[in-house]
């Protein structure tokens, strides 16, 4: 997956699976922005991944958050003439909750993170991307957006919505060189996971046919394949790495 000479925008790339993208996207040539809403979390990634060779640098942007897009994009095209790959990755976890006591505030919180950041940064890059006839747009869904997940109604919406938002783009812009998919992994191995206590992760691994989570590399080999040139007859799809839980 030969990425030498491409930039890369991924959010929430300072932990688990963005982190895990920005070392493997550097370690096959691209140079990295790193966007996280915790700089120093950002910053940690930035030392890993210059240590690869990269040019890379963090900003710290919370992507539910216009204005803040704004400066986060107007840094990365200050440093980089030109984004190739933006990974729409930023995300929060569900706080299980059944949708009678869902508030407003639960319910507007995993919208404005997960389906305003993905309009937000990529409103913020594709017209340059439309300009250069080039450009990979990779959005983090998940299985819960295919299949739905029950005290995680919000999150659900929010997940399958990027769904309906990545194959709307890929039909707009195809004819630009630009390509729109979305990768909606089931239980991977990440601090969000670990965040549900090792109980519930326990319960869900039974779940799965492979009977254990996924590794946030193996996410990212998915989405360096996506961003690649190999990839290039590739848009308006959702692959699922889940072990077997969706099929
Ligand atoms: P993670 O380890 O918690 O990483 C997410 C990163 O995004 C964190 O650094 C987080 O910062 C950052 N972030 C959160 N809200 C943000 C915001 N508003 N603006 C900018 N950055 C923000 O989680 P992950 O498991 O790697 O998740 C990555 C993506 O995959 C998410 O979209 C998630 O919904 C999706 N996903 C995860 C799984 C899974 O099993 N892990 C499965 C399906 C889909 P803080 O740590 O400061 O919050």
């Amino acid at each position: 997956m030969n990425l030498k000479g491409k930039s890369a925008l991924i959010t929430g790339a300072g932990s688990g699976m963005g982190r895990a993208m920005a070392l493997l996207f550097a370690q096959q040539g691209a140079d990295i922005v790193i966007c996280d809403k915790d700089l120093s979390s950002a910053e940690m990634v930035k030392v890993q991944v210059s240590g690869l060779g990269a040019r890379v640098i963090a900003i710290e942007a919370d992507v539910s958050n216009p204005e803040q897009v704004n400066v986060m994009v107007k840094a990365a095209f200050h440093e980089f003439p030109k984004i190739d790959i933006l990974v729409n990755n930023a995300g929060i976890g569900s706080d299980l909750v059944p949708f009678r006591r869902m508030t407003f505030e639960q319910w507007d919180r995993m919208i404005a993170v997960h389906l305003y950041g993905t309009f937000n940064c990529t409103r913020g890059v594709i017209e340059k991307m439309i300009a250069q006839k080039q450009g990979r747009v990779i959005n983090m869904s998940s299985v819960n957006g295919l299949m739905g997940e029950t005290l995680a109604v919000h999150y659900s919406a929010a997940k399958a919505a990027i769904i309906g938002f990545t194959k709307a783009l890929a039909k707009e812009v195809a004819h630009h060189g630009i390509t729109v998919n979305a990768i909606a992994p089931g239980v991977i191995g990440t601090p969000m996971i670990d965040r549900l206590g090792s109980q519930v992760v326990d319960s869900l691994i039974k779940t799965i046919p492979m009977r254990r989570k996924g590794e946030p590399e193996e996410v990212a080999h998915l989405a360096a394949f996506l961003a690649s040139d190999h990839a290039s007859y590739i848009t308006g799809q959702v692959i699922s790495p889940n072990g077997g839980s969706y099929m």
